[in-house]
């Protein structure tokens, strides 16, 4: 994604602000982890807002390893988040930075603040000194180390340093305010003794400085500007502005110190994020390690399959925000999909197969179909070979033995078809002693090869010839934890990870892309554990939401618009003779219809079938019958082969639109419910009240909306005529989805005269 496509947001207006004014010249931001974990989801929005923010501004982003803690940190970690950041596409330059390389100045730092009288050692216990410092309601006290002379105080912070005291006997603290109505500022601590092993500066130090005093400083020493951090550390600020307004540091580059601005941090369903819980898991072997498929972190969803590209998205599309809020999984599995779609080559493999003899189909005969490796709408050439043979494997899932009703599938007696071969015909079930089905019994009908023929079928099914499928470990994850919020007594998801025997067709193996869309089924990517003969999958994602339905509200918004597919050359475009007829005579039956969707209709048998269904039922309006059914309907169930709805609950859609009774918006989101749940067209615009509103109703609520924005209305009539927008949005909203745009637009400007 190109910077000039970024999201604005309010830091955005922040800087630009800055810059505006002059306060600073330049923008200089920084990430700033600790190295006690592997980077996360979390993380990356953190390392792709202040990036882009940087290269947006033509400024530069740091890279600064916050090592204040030496228990927790390593050099792994380290090494693990410069990775990770580059992986995501990010690059600090020479900005690589660590905060134990600043240990002697900061030291200084505070010797000066000491000087000043600003500092003191305190000798408290740490529950004393707790209880010394009050609550909300009530102010603290002065410790009794408080009025320490400045010698002293520079006597006992040297003698900490040189390792004279054992931990916790002494700590340096700022000489702020006891009684602050900001907690923070009731003498926040500086630095602590502490008797551990850096990792960067072995056995050195044994006090080290606490945040509140390396992380403003850190920033003043690399002359940054905007100090980019999440809300816990709002209260913090206070500290950041005293710490750096006290000391005479040297002039900054970019005329103005820095200073913080807080962000929500990123809360993810499903998603436990800190990296202490993730410690945890890995270290308890409930995952396989930091890059375990299931774990959150950067190197977990690289091996799962995500790319840089979705993540970015994905942050640009969650958006900087004030407040806390828990986005849904579902936003980032939307984003991977929308990156996949475009670049995995389509193939079939059969995760749970049940083997198929074509009885009719002889013995030694094998043929191949060019099948294309991209629908038509990603408009991507290319095709591989599938072959056919007397012994298939389809899926477990695609046969019932007694099928309900509006089973689209395989099952006794009934017809399917196999993707791009032939319609197959189930002639006997075999069973095993124990009653388990072991194989099927089929004919073929050559009369249908290359599944063009438009006889109407139960569904279409994909399918692997046993001859030469490749067997293929298929790694299946779903969400870790089923709790939205996870805790760390929350059980783990025991069906987060299955592992499947699958059967994968010859030609996958050998195509170069990073990432399969094994049909009907998902998207795929190869596990560096797999081997030339046994290849490993992990599931990246489903090709649908199949948790949207449970929780209804995830469904997420697209940051914009799918691109729409390029319609094909019509000079370019041969049509199938065959597919040509049977398009004629779909129009001779069905006055109106317009040629290339008649055509989109008979080379999808299950379009086909609705919308003949559905024109049965409303005979008046065949024409955009066949509209709704090629373009909405076929997005909206592109990878179902058995739909919830039946062609009179289309027909009474599409009647609803061309009266005029509901808008087209309206109706998209009828369809949606269609799609997901069934039901009756009628019932769901009445328990939605997607009705349109009639302009009676329209113009009261137009008054009503005129009535509660006096202003706007009286700028508006002075001549500011920007502002219908906003009125017009008022009254959209005021209409709760009901209003048609047009007729609003209408009324309004009548109704401002
Ligand atoms: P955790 O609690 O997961 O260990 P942390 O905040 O302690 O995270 P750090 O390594 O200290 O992790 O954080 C580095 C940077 O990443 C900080 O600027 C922090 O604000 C940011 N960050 C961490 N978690 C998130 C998150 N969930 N959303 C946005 N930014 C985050
Ligand atoms: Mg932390």
């Amino acid at each position: 994604m190109s910077d000039a496509e970024h999201r604005d947001n309010f830091i955005v207006d922040i800087i630009e602000r800055d810059l505006a004014r002059g306060r600073h010249d330049r923008v200089v931001t920084r990430f700033p982890p600790e190295p006690n974990g592997y980077p996360h989801i979390g993380h990356a929005k953190s390392i792709c807002l202040n990036f882009s923010l940087a290269q947006r501004f033509g400024g530069r982003c740091h890279l600064r390893f916050d090592d204040t803690n030496p228990e927790k940190e390593s050099m792994e970690y380290v090494e693990a988040m410069k990775r990770d950041i580059a992986w995501l596409g990010f690059d600090w330059g020479e900005h690589l930075y660590f905060a134990s390389d600043y240990y002697e100045w900061l030291y200084d730092c505070a010797v000066a603040l000491i000087e000043k009288g600003l500092a003191y050692v305190d000798s408290l216990d740490e529950a004393t000194m707790r209880e010394y410092r009050g609550t909300v309601t009530e102010p603290g006290r002065p410790s009794p180390h408080r009025d320490r002379s400045v010698e002293e105080n520079l006597d006992l912070f040297r003698r900490m340093r040189e390792g004279e005291f054992a931990e916790g006997a002494h700590v340096l603290r700022a000489k702020i305010d006891m009684s602050a109505a900001n907690m923070k500022m009731r003498d926040p601590a500086l630095y602590r003794i502490k008797k551990a092993h850096h990792y960067r500066r072995g056995d050195d130090w044994v006090i080290y400085p606490l945040y509140d005093f390396t992380h403003c400083l850190s920033d003043a020493k690399e002359q940054i500007t905007h100090s980019i951090c999440t809300l816990e550390f709002e209260n913090n600020r206070d500290i950041y502005d005293w710490v750096l307004e006290n000391l005479d540091l040297a002039p900054y580059e970019s005329g103005t110190r820095p200073h913080q601005f807080e962000f929500a941090r990123l809360n993810l369903s499903h998603t436990m994020m800190s990296k202490r819980k993730l410690l945890a898991l890995v270290e308890q072997g409930v995952v396989t390690g930091w890059d375990d498929p299931r774990m959150p972190t950067i190197s977990g969803m690289r091996r799962k399959g995500f790319t840089p590209a979705s993540i970015r998205a994905f942050a640009d599309m969650i958006g900087v925000a004030k407040n806390n809020s828990l986005v849904d999984l579902g936003k980032l599995e939307f984003c991977i999909r929308e990156d996949l779609n475009d670049v995995a080559p389509r193939v079939m493999c059969v995760l749970n197969p049940i083997k198929v003899v074509i009885e009719n189909y002889p013995e030694e005969q094998t043929e191949t179909f060019d099948a294309p490796l991209f629908p038509a709408d990603v408009g991507k050439p290319g095709s591989r070979d599938v072959t056919f043979s007397r012994e298939l494997y389809i899926e477990r899932d695609d046969f019932m033995k007694d099928p309900p009703k509006k089973y689209y599938r395989l099952s006794p007696g009934a017809e399917v078809r196999l993707r791009y071969a032939y319609i197959v015909k189930c002639e006997q079930v075999i069973e095993n002693d124990a009653g388990e089905i072991v194989e099927l019994r089929c004919s073929y009908d050559p009369d249908t090869k290359g599944g063009k023929s438009t006889r109407k079928v139960r569904g279409t099914i994909h399918w692997v010839s046993a001859h030469d499928a490749v067997d293929a470990e298929v790694r299946m994850y779903d969400r870790l934890f089923l709790a939205e919020q996870p805790s760390e007594q929350d059980e783990v998801n025991p069906a987060s990870l299955t592992v499947l025997e699958g059967k994968l067709e010859a030609a996958a193996p050998s195509l170069e892309a990073t990432h399969l869309q094994f049909e009907r089924q998902g998207y795929f990517v190869h596990d560096p554990d797999g081997t030339a003969d046994r290849p490993v999958f992990n599931l990246t994602v489903t090709l649908k939401d199949s948790w949207a339905k449970q929780t209804k509200a995830s469904a997420p918004e697209p940051a914009k618009a799918r691109p729409k597919p390029k319609p094909q050359e019509a000079t370019a475009r041969v049509v199938d003779p065959e597919d040509q007829a049977a398009a004629d005579a779909l129009r001779a039956r069905h006055a109106g219809l317009d040629g290339d969707d008649a055509l989109r209709l008979v080379r999808e048998p299950r379009l086909a079938a609705l919308f003949e269904a559905a024109a049965g039922a409303a005979p008046t309006h065949t024409a955009e019958l066949a509209k709704w059914t090629v373009n909405e309907v076929a997005a909206a169930t592109k990878e179902q082969s058995e739909l919830a709805f039946d062609g009179p609950a289309l027909a009474e859609l599409v009647s609803l639109v061309a009266d005029e009774t509901i808008s087209t918006r309206a109706a998209k989101s009828v369809l949606a419910e269609l799609v997901e749940k069934g039901g009756s067209a009628t019932a769901i615009v009445e328990a939605q009240g997607l009705d349109r509103m009639g302009d009676d109703a329209l113009a009261k609520t137009i008054d009503e909306v005129l009535a509660q924005h006096p202003v706007e209305v009286e700028r508006y009539r002075a001549g500011e005529k920007k502002l219908l927008g906003f009125l017009l949005g008022q009254v959209m909203r005021a209409a709760g989805g009901r209003a048609d745009a047009k007729s609003t637009r209408q009324l309004l400007t009548k109704a401002l005269g």
